[in-house]
């Protein structure tokens, strides 16, 4: 079967994410039959460089022959197994190594298996350790041009309007400070303080995006911000929960962003990259003192007791265990550096066309905003199309054309990526 009747069997059925399904009456879907490492392969024998990591989530390539062996181990022992009174060793592994992994004092480890999930279990945590002490704090605080996820939690502490404006109704009440990404960094911390200050009781927790807010426009700010915030979450008495769904494991340069910062958040959410892109997984780290406030009798009612039926699913953590080996022996985080270098000096010349406003770029994230462009124009669609035919998988943001991609890429196909994208910028 060819893409065509792969495509049409598909639009019978399915209502795909994140999509106008008219948009396919002219765009075609595209059935992907298999992936090897940077690639993803259709039914055509067409071959396409994922760029964007599937969305941000794969690190190591398509079809990973070290996970994979891993994967099936771990198939052939236990495929999962209930997480409440039961347990096992792949979760225990997982969950000592990325205590040793993160920021100090996060000792804790909650799984879930999505990082929307994630963050709805930081917010539900820091708002039930005040009530546990007798204390309501229904508020949350984020930052403007944010994105935490989908659920209906996740939703009310994002600020992208695309997504959120139609269920305003329905979401939970958050306040949006202004995001260091879009002003002066001292007039966001100043601003912060504002909110906190009017709030400060009625506060449980402020959760940012530490360094990137990539599906906002890929905006950038510096670690001096999250170090500034750190201290006046401390002096305000609120939580700090940093979601590093999207640019934890590598994605920044460092292994967590929050490493760039020098601090420890009291929440950290990740998902996204921890299995390399193979499995729906989440984990929220945080401290002792957290753990503490749900410990007591069970008839105090004091428990946390949020649940996923896939909570802690074996053949994930075994997978994010097969992840951490690869960061370990290959040296991960010391190689990308020269991707990061090599990216750098390919795509910063390209400020200077007419249409290009600014490069941006943080470690293996590189952004580059478009200007002059009618939006009804949708020229991301034509950017993806175009790239497309070169062999090129790229998935822009409104005007903001971005590479995120796998850390295999080679040389090589980093300067076909880049190429592509700068032929399309002087003829579009
Ligand atoms: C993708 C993302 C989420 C949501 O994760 P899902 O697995 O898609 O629910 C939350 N926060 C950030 C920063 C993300 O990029």
């Amino acid at each position: 079967m060819g893409n065509k009747k792969l495509m049409n069997e598909d639009l019978k059925y399915i209502f795909h994410p994140c999509t106008q399904m008219k948009d396919h009456e002219k765009i075609p879907l595209i059935p992907i039959k298999k992936g090897r490492g940077a690639y993803i392969y259709d039914f055509d024998g067409n071959r396409y460089l994922d760029c964007i990591s599937s969305w941000w989530v794969n690190l190591f390539g398509h079809s990973n022959p070290y996970i994979n062996s891993k994967i099936k181990e771990q198939v052939e022992e236990l495929e999962h197994v209930i997480f409440a009174g039961f347990t096992h060793k792949p979760a225990i592994d997982l969950a000592r190594r990325l205590v040793k992994l993160t920021p100090e004092s996060l000792n804790k480890v909650f799984f879930a298996d999505n990082g929307s999930s994630a963050i709805e279990i930081a917010l539900k945590m820091s708002f039930q350790y005040f009530k546990n002490r007798g204390e309501s704090r229904p508020l949350f605080v984020s930052l403007q041009n944010s994105y935490h996820g989908e659920t209906m939690g996740a939703l009310a502490v994002s600020d992208t309007g695309l997504y959120k404006d139609v269920y305003s109704d329905i979401l939970l009440k958050t306040i949006q400070a202004k995001s260091p990404s879009l002003v002066d960094e001292d007039e966001a911390i100043s601003d912060m303080r504002d909110v906190l200050n009017r709030h400060k009781d009625k506060i449980a927790s402020v959760v940012i995006e530490p360094l990137v807010q990539c599906a906002g426009s890929m905006k950038m700010y510096n670690p001096s911000y999250i170090t500034k915030l750190r201290s006046l979450c401390d002096e305000m008495g609120v939580f700090l929960i940093a979601d590093e769904i999207a640019v934890g494991f590598g994605r920044t340069g460092s292994m967590f962003a929050c490493e760039q910062a020098g601090i420890s958040p009291d929440f950290l959410c990740l998902s996204k990259g921890i299995t390399g892109g193979y499995m729906p997984f989440s984990v929220v780290l945080f401290t002792d003192d957290i753990y503490d406030a749900f410990y007591c009798d069970y008839s105090e009612g004091k428990s946390f007791l949020d649940s996923h039926s896939y909570t802690g699913n074996t053949l994930a953590c075994a997978v994010a265990n097969a992840v951490l080996d690869i960061f370990e022996k290959d040296s991960v985080i010391e190689k990308n550096r020269e991707k990061i270098e090599l990216i750098k000096e390919l795509t910063k010349p390209l400020e200077n066309l007419p249409n290009v406003k600014e490069v941006r770029q943080r470690g293996m994230i590189c952004a580059i905003e478009l200007q002059g462009y009618d939006a009804k124009q949708r020229v991301g669609l034509t950017f993806f199309q175009e790239a497309l035919k070169e062999g090129i998988y790229i998935r822009p943001l409104g005007n903001i054309i971005y590479f995120m991609p796998p850390f295999i890429i080679t040389d090589d196909e980093i300067k076909k990526m880049v190429g592509v994208v700068e032929k399309l910028l002087r003829v579009v």
